[in-house]
């Protein structure tokens, strides 16, 4: 059953400097987990999070098996807070369906339900977590970093972690450079009509629409996510209306927007997220300053047409923290490792993201699901972290 978990408590008294071992950035999937290992370690981080409620994110909300071991490891119990199960694929293109078993079951649960769930599993391991603190910026030198967050004071922090996601932090900000970053990615929750729902239960539907792609799966208490990636210019030319694009998909794709037919949706408007750098790996640099290490989407960001991005979020939160229990507050050693984990999924993603938004890539996409499914599912394997790279990962010192 879903839960509303209420707003944690809101920042401890404001002081203009003080010094801390380590603090994290982003109180995220990447953020959370590593403060969650660390504590269990008796290694206490300070967490800092911009938001000081419970929110909805810009997500598929679909987990990978992946995923799932790493938040079983974590002690979540996503039978316990409503996750649907997800074993099967189809895909909609110009009206046509095609269906594939996906190679593992995958559950389905909202961001703000899963987010929450973890952070309050980390606070009950004795973590320290301040929300509503934004950090304005980070200087790194040899020797410690220094973090202005705002009204809550300056910290001096001899260790990092930068896991804000989507959102770069003034003087540690990513290098977009050849990563596709002219998308925009919506989300809206619906309650659909009964028979609807009945007919999407257990699948991941994917609709594949001129310039973009659509993905509708059940998460917790029947509600349905619709997450949908579209190219700017193709929005414009919906003349930057919701309702307009969603009307014009629903012309391209009547199968796929069927299902969506007298749904209620549960906000005023679609969730939205511009500019997302897919493709980017943050390459080590020589001159890297020790003690900074970059979680989540601040160390890669793959095309979410693959849902393996929360996997590699928890991954290089375990990651991380193993390599600062084992080796100290060098960063360069835990950056290679992850982009080395990460590449080969983030090359194809990339690949299968393109071929996702255009004509005859998607063609092929569709005939590669109705003609060899046992084909698309070894794709879909490739564009998953290895067995080897988890191990390394969940085992600590
Ligand atoms: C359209 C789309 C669909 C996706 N679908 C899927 C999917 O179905 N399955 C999947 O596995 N992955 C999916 N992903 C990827 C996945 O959402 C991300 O990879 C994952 O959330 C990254 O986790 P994170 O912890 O790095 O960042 P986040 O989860 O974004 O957490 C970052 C946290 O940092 C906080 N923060 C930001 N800036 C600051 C600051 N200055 N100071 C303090 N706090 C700050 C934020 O409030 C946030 O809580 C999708 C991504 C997109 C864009």
């Amino acid at each position: 059953m879903a839960r509303s978990v209420p707003p944690l408590r809101q920042p401890a008294e404001m002081s203009l400097h003080r010094s801390e071992g380590l603090v994290i950035v982003g109180a995220g999937l990447a953020g959370a987990s590593a403060a969650c290992v660390l504590a269990r370690e008796g290694l206490s981080a300070l967490l800092l999070e911009r938001d000081p409620e419970p929110k909805h994110k810009v997500c598929g909300e679909f987990l990978s098996i992946e995923a799932q071991t790493y938040l079983a490891h974590l002690g979540l119990d996503l039978d316990h807070l409503g996750a649907s199960r997800i074993s099967r694929l189809r895909l909609h293109h110009r009206g046509k369906q095609a269906e594939a078993p996906l190679p593992f079951t995958a559950r389905g649960l909202s961001r703000r339900v899963l987010d929450e769930a973890l952070l309050e599993k980390t606070m009950s391991l004795g973590a320290r977590i301040e929300r509503g603190v934004t950090v304005r910026s980070i200087d790194t030198d040899e020797t410690a970093n220094l973090i202005d967050a705002g009204p809550f004071g300056t910290i001096r922090a001899e260790t990092l972690f930068l896991a804000s996601g989507k959102h770069d932090v003034r003087g540690a900000k990513r290098p977009m450079a050849g990563s596709i970053n002219d998308l925009i990615g919506f989300k809206l929750h619906y309650r659909l009509a009964e028979e609807q729902r009945v007919a999407l239960a257990d699948v991941i539907e994917i609709i594949l629409f001129e310039d973009g792609y659509a993905g509708l799966q059940l998460i917790e208490d029947g509600i349905a996510n619709l997450c949908l990636v579209v190219a700017q210019n193709r929005f414009e030319r919906a003349g930057k209306s919701w309702n307009s694009l969603i009307e014009e998909i629903a012309g391209e794709c009547p199968s796929g927007a069927n299902r969506l037919r007298d749904a209620l949706p549960l906000w005023d408007k679609p969730l939205s997220i511009f500019q997302i750098p897919y493709g980017f790996i943050h390459q080590p640099q020589p001159t890297e300053p020790p003690g900074l290490f970059r979680l989540g989407d601040q160390m890669g960001v793959i095309p979410s047409f693959t849902g393996e991005g929360m996997s590699m979020a928890l991954h290089s939160g375990f990651l991380a923290a193993s390599s600062l229990l084992r080796q100290g507050r060098g960063s360069t050693a835990f950056h290679k490792q992850m982009a080395s984990d990460i590449e080969r999924q983030v090359r194809l993603a990339f690949v299968l993201n393109k071929a996702a938004r255009f004509g005859p890539g998607q063609t092929m996409l569709f005939h590669l699901c109705r003609s060899w499914p046992s084909l698309m599912q070894q794709v879909a394997a490739f564009t998953r972290l290895r067995e080897a790279s988890l191990q390394r990962a969940l085992a600590l010192p």
